[in-house]
C-alpha cells in the first residue's frame, strides 16, 4: 500500500509501543483521525498498550492452535462455519485488535493450492455451510486474488454464504470499486461483514462505499467494538447507530472489548456495557439495535452481555 505510515508520530514512548504492537496508518486513516477523536484512539499507539503485559493472553482463543488438520489458513471454532485467513495484513492497524499480537504472523490461504486443499477439506466436511473469509482483511488482496478466493467457495453448492469480514469500508474505502463490488455480487451468497465504532467513522466516502455494496444487492453488517472513550456512552453509541442506519448498514455486533495484552484501557467493564445496552435499546428502533455480546474462549455462541456472570462467574469482564 503506497504511502502509508509505518512510523507512528509521539517520539520515542510511541516508538517502544510500535516495537511490540506495530502501528501502520494510510493517509486516509491519518486524516479521518485528525478530524475525529475517536477514531484517533484506534490509531495511535498509547503508552499503556505495553502495562498489561503478562497479565492478558496473547491468544486467547487459541487461534493459533485452530487450523484444520493439513490446510493451513483453514480453522474451525464452529461445526457450521469455517474460518478462512486470506490476508495477513490490514489497511490499518487498530489499537484494539485481538489478534495485534499475531497479526502479520498467521498461515494465509491465497494461492490456488492451498484454496483448493480448502475446498478438499470442506468438501469432506458437509456440516460447513458458511465461510467467513478474514484475516487481517481479505480486501488488501488484490481483485484478482479476491475473486479466486471467493469464486472457490460460492461455487460449492453446500455453501450457502461466503461473509467477507473487512474494515476496507471505514479505513479505505476507495478499495471499494466497481470492479471489486461485480466480483463480490456475481454469486448471490456474499455478505459483508465490516467495523465502524464511531459516527465520524461514517464519513462520505465510507457511505458511498457501503451503498454500492448494498445497491449490488450484497448485505452489510457492522460489528463494532465497545471502547472506552470511544462508543461507550448513549450518545456516542446511538450516534453510531443512526449513521448505519443512514448508510444502510445493519449493526448486528456490539462486542465487548476482548480480554487480549495491550488493549486493557480500551475495555469497557460488563456492567457498564449491559446498562448502555439497556438505554441504547429504550432509544432506537429494533432495525438499528445490535446485540451487546461477548466472545468467551471456549463457548459454543457470542454470548450476551446479560448472561455473562452466569456463564463466566463475576470476575469476568
Ligand atoms: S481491521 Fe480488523 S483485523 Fe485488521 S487490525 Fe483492525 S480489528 Fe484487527
Amino acid at each position: 500500500m503506497a504511502h502509508a505510515l509505518k512510523i507512528p508520530p509521539g517520539g520515542k514512548a510511541a516508538s517502544r509501543v510500535a516495537a511490540r504492537y506495530p502501528f501502520f496508518a494510510t493517509p486516509y486513516s491519518l486524516e479521518l483521525a485528525a478530524e475525529c477523536p475517536g477514531f484517533a484512539k484506534q490509531v495511535f499507539p498509547d503508552p499503556r498498550e505495553l502495562s498489561d503485559a503478562g497479565s492478558m493472553p496473547a491468544d486467547p482463543f487459541g487461534e493459533t492452535g485452530l487450523a484444520a488438520a493439513a490446510v493451513p489458513g483453514l480453522k474451525q471454532r464452529y461445526p457450521d462455519r469455517v474460518l478462512v485467513m486470506a490476508a495477513a495484513g490490514c489497511a490499518m492497524r487498530c489499537r484494539h485488535c485481538t489478534r495485534k499480537g499475531m497479526l502479520g504472523t498467521a498461515q494465509t490461504m491465497s494461492s490456488p493450492e492451498s484454496i483448493a486443499k480448502a475446498v478438499a477439506w470442506i468438501e469432506k466436511h458437509p456440516r460447513v455451510r458458511d465461510v467467513l473469509v478474514s484475516g487481517g482483511d481479505p480486501l488488501v488482496l488484490p481483485d484478482a486474488a479476491v475473486a479466486r478466493l471467493h469464486d472457490a467457495f460460492a461455487s460449492l453448492r453446500q455453501i450457502e454464504s461466503v461473509r467477507i469480514c473487512t474494515r476496507a469500508p471505514c479505513t479505505l474505502p476507495m478499495r471499494i470499486t466497481p470492479a471489486l463490488v461485480r466480483i463480490l455480487a456475481r454469486s448471490k451468497k456474499t455478505w459483508v461483514n465490516t467495523h465502524f465504532n464511531c459516527a465520524g467513522e461514517l464519513t462520505p466516502d465510507a457511505v458511498r462505499a457501503c451503498g454500492m455494496l448494498v445497491d449490488a444487492g450484497i448485505p452489510v453488517s457492522c460489528q463494532t467494538v465497545l471502547l472506552k472513550g470511544v462508543n461507550d456512552t448513549p450518545a456516542k453509541m446511538l450516534a453510531l447507530l443512526r449513521a448505519l442506519q443512514r448508510a444502510r448498514v445493519r449493526p448486528y455486533y456490539v462486542f465487548l472489548c476482548d480480554p487480549v495484552a495491550g488493549v486493557s484501557h480500551l475495555r469497557v467493564p460488563a456492567d457498564k456495557a449491559r446498562a448502555l445496552e439497556k438505554t441504547v435499546a429504550e432509544s432506537i428502533g429494533g432495525l438499528a439495535l445490535p446485540r451487546f455480546v461477548a466472545d468467551i474462549p471456549g463457548a459454543r455462541r457470542k454470548t450476551p452481555v446479560s448472561e455473562l456472570e452466569s456463564v463466566c462467574g463475576p470476575r469476568a469482564f
